[in-house]
């Protein structure tokens, strides 16, 4: 699961439109940026095995710190209080949707991943691999991305021509899941981690450019 994470982002932009929808975007893959950066700094491990499943080459086979029950909640909890730390009001709701934002990784972490999420310490592993069958994984993981847009669309109003980019954003989003899937495996677990960052950097920066193109607020007609 890589774009589907999106779709969670945009849900809880319309659940509350007052945070910035890059900080979402990074929320929802905040997991995944720690363990990219564990995997830089040789903490957390990871093998590519071509193959391992139809939808990931990844044997993620030592992630307890950012994808263990545990620690995801705690990552979840930190996350969630930076963020309503900036909030000028309704900082507890805030708090609850940036941190279910970040939890909403390790559920479909869960859905997708073959038994690699520690549920205490490096043991206890849980998944339900759907990524074994990737004609099953990826209609699911788009429908979940274009799901969470289509809220975004009808709960953030847009400016003129808004909804274009969005939608063309998110296509984008798509056509770039296709290429990860069916494109060639990552040369290492460090390049891997590198081109992780990268994409949650740049889609970020795009989430930020999209929200540009929504209304701050509902047109008030005298
Ligand atoms: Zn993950």
């Amino acid at each position: 699961m890589f774009i589907g994470h999106y779709g969670p982002a945009f849900g809880a932009k319309a659940a509350l439109r007052t945070i910035p929808l890059w900080v979402l975007f990074i929320a929802v893959q905040w997991l995944d940026v720690c363990w990219s950066i564990l995997v830089l700094l040789g903490v957390e491990k990871v093998r590519i095995t071509p193959g391992f499943t139809q939808g990931s080459p990844l044997d993620l086979y030592f992630m307890p710190y950012t994808h263990g029950l545990i620690g995801a909640l705690i990552l979840s909890a930190v996350y969630g209080a930076i963020v309503a730390l900036f909030m000028q009001e309704r900082k507890a709701y805030a708090f609850l949707i940036a941190a279910a934002a970040v939890f909403s990784h390790w559920i479909l972490d869960f859905v997708v991943h073959v038994q690699d999420l520690p549920l205490w310490d490096n043991s206890m592993k849980v998944g339900l691999g759907l990524w074994r069958w990737v004609w099953i994984s990826l209609p699911l993981e788009l429908l979940t991305l274009f799901a969470g847009a289509w809220l975004y669309v009808k709960f953030v109003p847009a400016r003129r021509g808004g909804n274009i980019w969005l939608w063309g954003f998110v296509v984008a989003m798509a056509a770039v899941e296709f290429y990860g899937k069916f494109g060639p495996p990552p040369t290492s677990p460090s390049a891997e981690a590198e081109t992780a960052l990268t994409a949650y950097l740049v889609l970020a920066a795009l989430a930020a450019f999209v929200d540009l193109t929504r209304a701050k607020r509902e047109i008030a007609h005298p």
